[in-house]
C-alpha cells in the first residue's frame, strides 16, 4: 500500500511549493510591515538563488564582451553566451541553437519581425515583402508589443491590418478564421496566453489556416513560455517571441526564436558592430543568423542568468509548474467567484492570470488597499487597451502566479478584495 502510494506521488510530481519559496530571497521581505504575497508575475517574475549567484559568478570571473576577442577572458565570455543559446534552444525543443536570437526583450523581438518586411518592390525573399491589397492578421487580445508594431508594418507599407475578435467569455472567435485568414494574409501574429485573459489560445489549427494561405506565423510566448512545457516543433510555427524576466531571469534580455530557413532570408533591424561579415566603401555583407540580428554587444550576463533560469525551471519540470499553477488559478476562481460584486474577465479554463473588477471600488483604490495588506497586483489596461475596450471597463485588478505562489497567497488576495467590497456597500 506504502509503496503504490509512493509511486503514485513520483508520477505526479508533486512540488514541495515550501522548498522552491527558500529559493527566493524576495519573497522573504515585507512590504508596507506586510509579509510580501507576489501576485504580478505576469508583469515580471522573481528570481531565484541560482540566476542571482549565476549573473554575479560572471560578472566576477568571465566579464569581457563576445566573439570579438583573442584573450582567454574574451573566449571564456564567448563559450559561456554559446552555452546561454544551447541551453535556451532545448528549453524550447529548437533542434539549433542559431536559431536562438537573444533580444532585450519580447517587444524587441516582435518588433524585430515586423520590421524585417519591406515594400512589395524591394529585393530579396518575397515571403517578407508586402505592399498594399496584403493583410496582417493580429486577434483582439494582444498585448501592445504585439499589437504596435503591426500597425508600424501596415502603416510603412500600405498593408491591412485585420483582427480575430473575441468572444463573451475571451476566447478568439475561431468561426471567423477562414474569413480573417485568407489568401491576402501575409503574416499572421497571436498570443499563446493572454496577460490579461487568461486565455489559452490554439496554435496549430492558426497555424494549419497561415500555412494554407502561404502567412508566416509568430507566436507571442511572452506569457506561456515561463509556465507551461512549449516545443516550437510540436506547435509548428515559423517565429516565437519571450521575455527573460518573466521566466524568473533577469531584465534585458529576450528571445526570438526562428526555423532556421526563414531567419536565412529575414533582414535584420539594427547594423552594427557584431552582426557584418564584410565592410567595403559603399556597403556589408552580413553574417549568418543568429549573429546577423545581434548588432552591438548583446546582453551577455543577462544571456547567461536566463539560461540559469530556463534549468532551474526545467529542473521543477515545466508540466509540474503548469499543474501546481492550475490548482492556484482554480482556487482563485473559486474564492473570488463567492464575492459579491466582483466579475471576473476570460474563460474558466485558463493560464495563471485572472483579471477582475469589483462593483463599487475602483480599480485604482482596490489596487491601493492590497497594497497596504502586502499583495501586489498590477492595476490599469495590462498594455491591451483593446481587450478593456471590448469589455467595457476602463481598467483590470489582476492577478498573476509563477510557481512560488500558494493558496494561502490567493486566500489573501481574495480576504482583502472581500473586505473592500464590505466597506463599499
Ligand atoms: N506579450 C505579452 C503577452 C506580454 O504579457 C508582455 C508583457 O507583459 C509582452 C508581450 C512584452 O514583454 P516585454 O515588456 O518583456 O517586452
Amino acid at each position: 500500500m506504502r509503496g503504490r502510494r509512493f509511486l503514485a506521488t513520483l508520477n505526479s510530481v508533486t512540488l514541495d511549493i515550501g522548498r522552491i519559496r527558500r529559493d527566493f530571497p524576495i519573497l522573504h521581505r515585507s512590504v508596507r510591515g506586510q509579509p510580501l504575497v507576489y501576485l504580478d508575475s505576469a508583469g515580471t517574475a522573481q528570481t531565484p538563488q541560482v540566476v542571482l549567484d549565476t549573473i554575479d559568478g560572471h560578472h566576477r570571473r568571465h566579464h569581457a564582451n563576445v566573439g570579438r576577442s583573442a584573450h582567454t577572458l574574451a573566449a571564456e565570455a564567448t563559450a559561456a553566451y554559446a552555452d546561454a543559446r544551447a541551453v535556451i534552444a532545448g528549453f524550447i525543443g529548437a533542434a539549433d541553437p542559431d536559431e536562438v536570437v537573444f533580444t532585450r526583450n519580447a517587444t524587441e523581438s516582435l518588433n524585430m519581425v515586423a520590421h524585417a518586411f519591406e515594400p512589395a518592390a524591394a529585393e530579396g525573399d518575397p515571403r517578407w515583402r508586402i505592399g498594399p491589397g496584403d493583410e496582417v492578421v493580429v486577434t483582439e487580445m494582444e498585448h501592445h508589443s504585439n499589437l504596435l508594431p503591426w500597425y508600424e508594418l501596415c502603416r510603412r507599407t500600405g498593408a491591412t491590418l485585420r483582427r480575430l475578435r473575441l468572444t463573451e467569455d475571451g476566447r478568439l472567435d475561431l468561426s471567423a478564421l477562414p474569413i480573417v485568414i485568407g489568401d491576402r494574409t501575409r503574416v499572421v501574429a497571436w498570443t499563446h496566453v493572454s496577460n490579461v485573459l487568461g486565455t489559452v489560445n490554439p496554435v496549430q489549427s492558426i497555424v494549419a489556416r497561415a500555412r494554407a494561405a502561404g502567412a508566416i506565423t509568430v507566436l507571442d510566448g511572452a506569457q506561456s513560455v515561463p509556465h507551461r512545457p512549449v516545443d516550437v516543433d510540436a506547435l509548428g510555427v515559423d517565429l516565437l517571441a519571450f521575455s527573460g524576466h518573466k521566466m524568473c531571469g533577469p531584465t534585458g534580455v529576450g528571445v526570438l526564436w526562428g526555423r532556421a530557413e526563414l531567419l536565412a532570408t529575414m533582414p535584420p533591424m539594427l547594423a552594427g558592430g557584431g552582426m557584418v561579415a564584410d565592410v567595403g566603401a559603399n556597403g556589408f555583407t552580413t553574417l549568418p543568423p543568429p549573429a546577423r540580428f545581434e548588432a552591438g554587444t548583446p546582453p551577455i550576463a543577462q544571456a547567461v542568468g536566463l539560461a540559469a533560469a530556463a534549468g532551474y525551471l526545467s529542473g521543477l519540470g515545466l508540466a509540474a509548474v503548469h499543474r501546481h499553477e492550475q490548482r492556484l488559478i482554480s482556487h482563485a476562481l473559486d474564492s473570488l467567484a463567492g464575492i459579491d460584486g466582483l466579475r471576473v474577465f476570460g474563460p474558466p479554463d485558463r493560464a495563471g492570470v485572472i483579471s477582475f473588477v469589483l462593483d463599487g471600488v475602483e480599480a485604482a483604490d482596490l489596487g491601493r488597499q492590497l497594497d497596504r495588506a502586502g499583495v501586489q497586483v498590477r492595476v490599469g489596461r495590462h498594455c491591451a487597451a483593446q481587450v478593456c475596450e471590448r469589455f467595457g471597463v476602463p481598467a483590470l485588478v489582476r492577478a498573476s502566479f509563477h510557481v512560488y505562489n500558494t493558496l494561502a497567497d490567493v486566500d489573501a488576495l481574495a480576504e482583502v478584495v472581500a473586505a473592500a467590497r464590505k466597506g463599499a456597500v
